[in-house]
């Protein structure tokens, strides 16, 4: 570092010195960084010398949360950090389209990525489909000579189906169209969506990577450089960029992820248990369990991690789900998952409260249908939580 003999006026700098160095990651809220003349900066912008500029560019604090989650998903190049998980959506469905183009999304996505998909896409000339991830043939019939990518989901939200990534990503081989993988809910501790054939993956780092619900992250990677490339570019000329903080407590996170994952999710198989052995309880939905439609998917792609979601049905109404969330002492009733602390959601009065009742029904979820984040409470006292709450809600 030199000596700044002159002294800022406003600013003190170097930093002090100290001969050894910081254990934690240092926080960088700086929004520009200064270069020591016009020809390092030119360096700097043709890439021959790395340097940060201005942090809608890049900044220190959200390449180390890229080259974290690159590790963990054995991506090939640094991918981009966003502002949230729905900027990485958005990065993917904007940044790589044209008009004219057609995209494919799986008929389960996340209710925002399913909003982009119907709403703002044929709005600027980009046709849509959804299809059931799950059908490859189904998927195959959608595709036309404009389709432009096939964005899905591992396991779907909130009914936890399972997609057939090998079809869909040996249909995407063929037929020359992007793979999209949305990993959110698996993780890269249950699946490595690069290793399983996918071209760019998307996650909210918002979830379970942070783990804490006090950040809202999101972040993509492509397997090919160019295709990486622009996804940065249009991150920035978007305005996508994280906050340094932001990225500093989703680091934080982050260094405790997979055992909080390997906790959560073993958890939830034991609730997912306990809830199938409850009176009152109508279905389970848990893809490790043997009678869940997907299991042998599940298996066969999930490597036995599986997710920490489970959803489950009780008989009754509104009343009865009002009963079930008011006896859930100690859980929050949330719209969110991933936390530290199991939540409570309830997709007829949140994430599907758009649909009609019969079109919830069709879709198999009725006012006593709920979805379970399990997080990281002793396992059996988060059982006998849930026996009080659906006596409650049943009885
Ligand atoms: C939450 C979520 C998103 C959106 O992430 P945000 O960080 O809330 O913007 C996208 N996909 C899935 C599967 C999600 O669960």
């Amino acid at each position: 570092m030199t000596k700044n003999t002159t002294g800022s006026l406003m600013r003190p700098t170097p930093l002090p010195e100290s001969a050894s160095h910081p254990v934690v990651t240092p926080l960088s809220p700086s929004v520009v960084y200064a270069s020591d003349t016009p020809d390092m900066l030119d360096a700097q912008y043709e890439g021959d010398l790395h340097g940060y500029t201005y942090s809608r560019e890049g900044h220190p604090n959200a390449d180390v949360v890229a080259q974290a989650i690159d590790r963990m998903e054995g991506a090939p190049h640094m991918g981009v950090v966003t502002a949230s998980g729905m900027a990485a959506v958005s990065a993917v469905l904007l940044g790589l389209t044209q008009a004219g183009d057609h995209v494919i999304g799986g008929n389960q996505l996340y209710g925002r990525s399913l909003r982009m998909m119907s709403e703002d896409l044929p709005r600027l000339g980009i046709e849509t489909s959804m299809v059931d991830p799950g059908d490859v043939e189904a998927v195959r019939a959608a595709i036309r000579p404009e389709t432009k990518l096939i964005l899905v989901e591992v396991v779907s939200n909130p009914t936890l189906r399972v997609a057939d990534i090998l079809g869909l990503s040996a249909l995407a081989k063929e037929t020359g169209v992007l793979l999209v993988v949305d990993n959110t809910f698996t993780t890269p501790r249950a699946f490595r969506a690069f290793d399983h054939g996918a071209d760019i993956v998307i996650h909210s780092i918002t979830k379970l990577l942070a783990g804490h619900s006090d950040v809202m992250l999101g972040y993509v990677a492509a397997r090919d450089q160019a295709l990486n490339d622009r996804l940065r570019v249009f991150t920035v000329t978007a305005g996508m960029t994280p906050s340094p903080f932001d990225c500093w407590l989703a680091e934080r996170g982050m260094l405790s992820f997979e055992l909080r994952f390997d906790r959560a999710q073993s958890t939830a198989m034991q609730l997912a248990d306990h809830l199938a052995g409850l009176a009152g309880v109508k279905r389970v939905i848990y893809p490790a369990r043997h009678d869940h439609p997907d299991h042998h998917r599940a298996e066969a792609l999930l490597k036995g991690h599986y997710c920490n979601m489970v959803s489950f049905e009780i008989e009754g109404d509104r009343a009865a789900a009002n009963a079930l969330a008011r006896g859930a002492e100690g859980l929050r009733f949330a719209p969110t998952l991933g936390d530290v602390g199991t939540t409570i959601s309830h997709p007829a009065s949140s994430s599907h409260r758009a649909l009609t009742a019969e079109k919830r029904a069709e879709l198999g979820m009725s006012e006593g249908f709920f979805r379970v984040s399990v997080g990281l409470e002793d396992p059996s006292a988060l059982c006998d939580v849930f026996t009080a709450a659906i006596q409650a809600a049943t009885e």
